[in-house]
């Protein structure tokens, strides 16, 4: 039991050598995933899912200390603003750290560290600073503070990453350090895939819910009557439920594809919609409108948004061909809280939305 290490862990591509360093050298780690800066939580059970494929892979325990966002918000209060490796992030360490320790001492640990070091986004100096603190906090607790990018431990990082074909994030953690995010579009699109991926259908019904209560209440949807909306996909924000609540008081219309671009049809009911040729996505089963004039609002559904307005869609281009047959429109963009980026990449041409549901 001499060897016995508790490590806690913050990402999967910050573990892979330092866990298999340990391995050779006698100890025997536990992991302790605690990482409650990670926003958004979609975010957090992607690296979190990473890191528990990983351990499982190699036979080791790993403890989940679960996700309490709201907390460690009240923990930096007032450092919102703070640069990266600032005083924000010293917070932040003391508190993952302190939570390790705590465990560490309740569980029989004499020693913990933390892969925290392994980054090239944080300062060594800090992690030691925290990691100390909360050891201090416990009587017999020692932090092992070495300095986990040295003896080739770097080097052999990027390498497993790749071998592991672990999930890559591109910003430290949390929403403060997203504003580095700079990815272009096929890396966004594949980043909120992988983010939705780890939502529950459940989850997504809930957040659907919550957003189409929140856009009953405004001005904008009392005042509307004819709408084009969508029908959704799985990885979407989910309609049908709000479609059909709605469906005797508004007139609601769906998009429907031909060859390379959406036409509009109106929506009749469940009872009235086809599996479209292409996706199999539902669609009226009528006739093509071509006088769009009637419709006031437009909500479209896409991969990613930022507060600007702007929208990052699937890569065909359905949505930039239709919406220029309805600029007299509000266009109103539909997306989960994971789905909303500090900035999309965007080219002159995309259609900015007039507001973000
Ligand atoms: S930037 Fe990283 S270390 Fe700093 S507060 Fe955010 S998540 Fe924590």
């Amino acid at each position: 039991m001499g060897n016995k290490i508790l490590l806690h862990t913050c990402c999967a591509p910050c573990s892979g050598a330092i866990i298999e360093y340990m391995l050779k050298n006698g100890m025997e780690p536990t992991i302790y995933y605690c990482n409650p800066n990670i926003y958004p939580f979609e975010e957090y059970l992607v690296r979190k899912n990473e890191c528990t494929r990983y351990a499982q892979s190699l036979g080791l325990q790993i403890v989940d200390a679960d996700w309490n966002h709201e907390s460690w918000r009240t923990c930096v209060k007032g450092m919102e603003n703070e640069p990266e490796r600032g005083v924000r992030c010293l917070e932040c360490f003391r508190m993952r750290l302190l939570s390790a320790a705590r465990y560490a001492h309740e569980n029989g640990f004499t020693v913990f560290t933390s892969t925290l070091d392994s980054s090239r986004w944080k300062r060594h100096d800090q992690i030691v600073e925290a990691g100390q603190w909360a050891a201090a906090q416990f009587p017999g607790l020692k932090f092992d503070d070495r300095n986990w990018r040295q003896g080739g431990l770097q080097e052999r990082r990027g390498q497993i990453v790749k071998e592991q074909n672990f999930y890559n994030q591109r910003y430290c953690g949390c929403e403060f350090s997203m504003q580095i995010l700079k990815d272009d579009k096929k890396m966004t699109r594949q980043r909120i895939r992988m983010l939705i991926a780890a939502m529950t259908a459940e989850r997504k019904l809930e957040q659907s819910d919550a957003i189409w209560k929140r856009f009953e209440e405004t001005e904008l949807f009392k005042n509307a009557t004819g709408i084009l909306i969508y029908w959704s996909m799985p990885d979407e924000v989910q309609t049908p439920a709000f479609i059909d609540r709605w469906a005797g008081k508004k007139n609601f219309y769906l998009p429907s594809i031909q060859d390379d671009d959406l036409v509009v049809k109106r929506y009749t009911g469940q009872s009235g919609l086809v599996d479209g040729a292409q996706f199999g996505i539902p669609e009226p089963d009528g006739p093509r409108v071509t006088d769009l004039s009637h419709i006031g609002l437009v909500i479209v559904p896409g991969r990613a948004f930022d507060r600007e307005g702007h929208r990052l869609g699937r890569g065909r281009g359905f949505y930039d061909r239709l919406l220029p047959q309805l600029a007299h429109a509000v266009k109103a963009g539909v997306c989960f809280d994971c789905q909303i980026l500090p900035a999309v990449p965007v080219e002159d041409n995309d259609i900015k939305m007039d507001v973000i549901i």
